[in-house]
């Protein structure tokens, strides 16, 4: 039996170059506190801050929230849109995938017996220039998400959508990403008459169920009035 938790190797947060470095083991709080996450992926930080309550950040760690796999697992959208990538571990092998690949279904990964997840790695993305992260629960705080929104756009200084990268949590039983809203969204300004009717697709593209804390029709209307967002944001770099 090995815990985790104490093997310093795999906390911390080191920026190698073309790629930031998280250890697993980190928990929110010290993720929170890193200036190298702040300076690169805002996104993610803007998860972290709505994530449970300052006991579960000061306990929790990244990798935990990845393997637990859960639909609403706040850090997931943020690392589906950075594109992140995982290494996982056994005895004298490793092996890297994205996040995408290893992540199933709700609790279900591609985790073998006795593998260890052993680092995270994100490329650093400085083209986007805008980040937002939001999750609708039935509170502030401490609530898990009943619907989670991320975007990481480029935008020309007129507000020009050039690039769109979008994920949804807790509508499906993993991350939804939606190629068609992204390629819509492109060339155009972030209106409300556009974002309506991306809304539209994202409502079809979701694929929410009923649960103790929605209806899944609660949750099919508010993914798609989320994208509404954008266009308050339109224009101002978070
Ligand atoms: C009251 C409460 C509120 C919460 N609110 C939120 C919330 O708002 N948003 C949210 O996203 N989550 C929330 N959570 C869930 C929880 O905080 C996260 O899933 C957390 O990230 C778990 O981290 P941990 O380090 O405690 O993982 P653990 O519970 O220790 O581990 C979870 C699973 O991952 C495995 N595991 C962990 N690390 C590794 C590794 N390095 N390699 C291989 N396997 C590993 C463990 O074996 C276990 O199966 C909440 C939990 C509680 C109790």
């Amino acid at each position: 039996m090995i815990c985790l938790e104490r093997i310093e190797e795999l906390k911390g947060v080191e920026d190698r170059g073309e790629e930031i470095f998280i250890g697993p083991c980190t928990t929110f709080t010290r993720l929170l506190e890193s200036p190298v996450i702040m300076n690169h992926f805002p996104i993610l930080m803007e998860a972290l801050k709505v994530l449970g309550s300052p006991p579960i950040r000061n306990m929790g760690t990244i990798g935990g929230n990845i393997v637990t796999a859960s639909p609403a697992g706040d850090t997931l959208p943020p690392l589906y849109l950075l594109r992140a990538e995982i290494e996982l571990r056994i005895k004298e092998s490793s092996r890297r995938m994205s996040i995408m690949d290893f992540i199933k279904g709700p609790g279900e990964t591609l985790l073998a017996p006795g593998e260890v997840l052993t680092a995270i790695f994100i490329r650093k993305s400085p083209r986007f220039n805008f980040h937002h992260y939001e999750k609708v629960g039935a509170r502030k705080a401490l609530a898990i998400a009943i619907v989670s929104f991320g975007a990481l756009l480029k935008t020309s200084d007129d507000g020009v959508v050039e690039e769109a990268r979008l994920a949804w949590g807790s509508v499906a039983p993993t991350v939804v990403a939606s190629p068609e809203i992204e390629a819509m969204l492109k060339g155009c300004r972030l209106s409300n008459q556009v974002l309506e009717k991306a809304g539209q697709i994202a409502r079809a593209v979701v694929k929410p169920i009923d649960d103790i804390r929605a209806s899944a029709d609660y949750r099919r209307e508010v993914a798609g009035n989320l994208l509404l967002r954008l266009a308050l944001k339109n224009g101002k770099p978070s």
